[in-house]
C-alpha cells in the first residue's frame, strides 16, 4: 500500500530557541514509521556510497564494515556564518604559514609549555634541530581545517566562534565530500526535490587531492611517491583511500606506511632525499603523528626527526604542526599579535580576530593567577585546554574546577591554556550510529573549513578554501569527535 508521508514545513525555531531540520516539524520528528523508513533508506545509501569506516569491534578488518556515523537529516546552518567562515580561511592559511616561519614567536610562546610538557618538548626539539641544520625542503604544503561552532551566548545574535585550527591531519575531507549524496537521497526519497536541490555539493577531498597533486609535481621527480603516514589502527581508512584514489587516477603513486617502517626502513641519500622501500618520497603526508599514543617508542621519534630532515615535502612541517598547539593558538589571540603577522592586509587580520573567542594564558604570574580564580569562580563560563589533539582531552565544569584548584600552585599550569566556553546554538537531529538506539537529540555543530596552501620560499603557489566538514552530536558531550563515538557526519542546509 502507498502511504503518503507528512508534508513539509519550514524550518522553524521552536520554544526553546532550538532548530529543527529544515524539513521537519516535530510531529514529523516524532512519527516513528516515517523515521524508519527514512533510516533504512539512509543506511544504505551511506553504504552504497562509500560512507564507511570499520568498526569498533573488528578496526583492522578487511572483511566487515560499516556506515560512519551521520545524521539523519542535514541540520540548518546560517548561511551567513557559513560564508564567513569561507571568507576568513584564505586568511587563516596566510597566517599559519607566515607564523610557521617565525622562530622567535614559536620559541618564546611555547618556552613555558615545553617546561612542563613532554610531548611538545619532543616536537619542538625537533624543530630546534632542523633550524639548526638548515631547512632542506624550501616548499611546504598546509592542508588544515579551522572548526567553529555558533556561538549563542549573547542575547540571540549567533556568532561565528572558532573552536581550534588544526594543522595535522585534518581529516574526513573525503567522507564528507560524499555525504551530500547521501542527504539528497533522503530528502528526495521523502519527496522533498527542492530541499534536496539546495544541498550544497562539497570539494574539499579535491581540493586537498589538488594541493598534493601541485606539490609532487613542484618536487619534480616523475618516480617518487606521496607518502601516507598512518596509524597502526586507522577506523577512519576509507576517508584516506579517498584521497589515495584520487593521487591513483592522476597516476600519482600512494605508499601507506606507519612510522616504525620509516625507522626501519627509510634512509637519506647525500642530497637528503627520502627513500622508503625503494621509492624516493616527494611529498610525506602525516595522517597520524599528533598524539603521544603515535610516538609509543624513540625509534618513532627518530622516524619524525628522519622525515622532518629529508627533502620530502611535508604536509605539515614540524614548525607548521606547532603553530597548530593550543598554547600557539592562545598566543595569537593576545591583542595586535596577528595584525603584526598581517600589516599588508589588515581586512584579513579583522576577518580573523572577529572568529576568536578569549583565549587566556594561566602560566605562572598575576595574569595567570587572576584567570585561574576567575575560572574556579565561574566553572561553566571556561574550558581548560591541554596541549593534546583528536578530542577528548578537554575539561570542563566541576572537573575543570577542581584540576585548577589542584595545579594553581605549581609549574604544571602552563601546561594548559583557558578558553570562554561557546554555548552554541542547538538543533534536532536523529543521530546514525553503528551499534546505537536510534534517538532524537538535541545536538550542537561544528563546521569544519579546509584551507590548502603551497609556499616555496617566499612566494605562495596555492593559496585556496576547498570544502567543509559539518560534525554533529549531542548536548550530553562536551567533548569529542567522530573517532571518539560521540559525533557524527552531517551535512549544512543554509538557513
Ligand atoms: P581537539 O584538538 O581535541 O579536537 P578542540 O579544541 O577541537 O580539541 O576541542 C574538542 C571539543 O571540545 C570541540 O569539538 C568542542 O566540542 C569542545 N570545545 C572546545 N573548545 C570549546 C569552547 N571554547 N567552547 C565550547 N566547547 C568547546
Ligand atoms: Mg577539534
Amino acid at each position: 500500500m502507498h502511504r503518503r508521508l507528512p508534508s513539509l514545513t519550514l524550518p522553524k525555531k521552536a520554544d526553546s530557541e532550538i532548530l529543527l531540520p529544515p524539513v521537519a516539524a516535530d510531529e514529523i520528528l516524532q512519527n516513528n514509521s516515517l523515521i524508519q523508513q527514512l533510516t533504512v533508506t539512509a543506511k544504505d545509501t551511506a553504504l552504497l556510497l562509500g560512507v564507511i569506516m570499520r568498526t569498533r569491534e573488528e578496526p583492522s578488518s578487511t572483511e566487515i564494515t560499516s556506515y560512519a556515523p551521520f545524521s539523519l537529516f542535514p541540520s540548518p546552518v546560517p548561511k551567513k556564518l557559513f560564508t564567513q567562515a569561507f571568507e576568513v580561511q584564505q586568511d587563516f592559511n596566510l597566517l599559519v604559514d607566515r607564523i610557521s616561519q617565525d622562530h622567535e614567536f614559536l620559541t618564546k610562546a611555547l618556552a613555558s609549555t615545553i617546561e612542563v610538557d613532554e610531548f611538545t618538548a619532543s616536537l619542538f626539539s625537533i624543530y630546534k634541530q632542523v633550524l639548526q641544520e638548515g631547512i632542506a625542503q624550501p616548499i611546504t604544503l598546509g592542508i588544515n581545517r579551522s572548526d567553529y561552532m555558533f556561538d549563542n551566548r549573547h542575547d540571540h545574535i549567533i556568532s561565528l566562534k572558532q573552536i581550534e585550527i588544526n594543522t595535522i591531519a585534518a581529516g574526513y575531507a573525503g567522507l564528507a565530500a560524499r555525504i551530500p549524496d547521501v542527504h539528497r537521497h533522503i530528502l528526495n526519497f521523502w519527496g522533498k526535490p527542492d530541499e534536496a536541490a539546495k544541498i550544497l555539493s562539497n570539494n574539499a577531498a579535491k581540493g586537498i587531492v589538488d594541493g598534493i597533486t601541485k606539490a609532487w609535481q613542484m618536487y619534480g621527480s616523475s618516480e617518487a611517491v606521496v607518502l601516507f603516514l598512518i596509524e597502526k589502527v586507522s577506523r577512519n581508512i576509507f576517508d584516506q583511500r579517498c584521497l589515495e584514489m584520487e593521487l591513483w587516477h592522476k597516476n600519482i603513486r600512494v605508499i601507506r606506511r606507519e612510522t616504525e617502517d620509516i625507522h626501519e626502513r627509510g634512509t637519506l641519500d647525500d642530497h637528503k632525499r627520502l627513500f622508503v622501500d625503494g621509492y624516493e618520497v616527494a611529498v610525506a603526508y602525516f595522517r597520524t603523528g599528533y598524539s603521544p599514543e603515535d610516538y609509543h617508542s624513540e625509534e618513532c621519534w627518530e622516524a619524525r626527526l628522519l622525515i622532518e630532515r629529508s627533502k620530502a615535502i611535508k604536509c605539515p612541517d614540524i614548525a607548521t604542526h606547532l603553530v597548530g598547539t593550543k598554547k600557539v593558538q592562545q598566543e595569537l589571540s593576545r591583542t595586535g599579535v596577528i595584525e603584526k603577522y598581517l600589516t599588508d592586509c589588515p581586512k584579513a587580520a579583522e576577518r580573523i580576530r572577529a572568529t576568536f573567542a578569549g583565549q587566556y594564558s594561566i602560566d605562572e604570574g598575576p595574569e595567570g593567577d587572576e584567570m585561574i580564580a576567575m575560572a574556579i569562580g565561574d566553572p561553566e563560563g571556561f574550558v581548560l585546554k591541554p596541549q593534546r589533539e583528536g578530542g577528548g582531552n578537554n575539561i570542563f565544569g566541576e572537573e575543570l574546577r577542581q584540576l585548577l584548584g589542584n595545579i594553581k600552585d605549581g609549574p604544571k599550569r602552563s601546561a594548559y591554556i583557558l578558553m570562554d566556553r561557546i554555548k552554541p546554538q542547538v538543533v534536532k537531529n536523529y543521530l546514525l550510529q553503528p551499534g546505537k538506539a536510534l534517538q532524537l537529540s538535541e545536538c550542537v555543530v561544528e563546521l569544519g573549513v579546509f584551507g590548502v596552501y603551497i609556499r616555496k620560499c617566499q612566494k605562495m603557489f596555492m593559496n585556496e578554501c576547498p570544502g567543509h566538514l559539518l560534525r554533529t552530536k549531542s548536548t550530553e558531550f562536551a567533548d569529542g569527535g567522530v573517532s571518539a563515538g560521540v559525533a557524527v557526519l552531517d551535512t549544512p542546509y543554509l538557513i
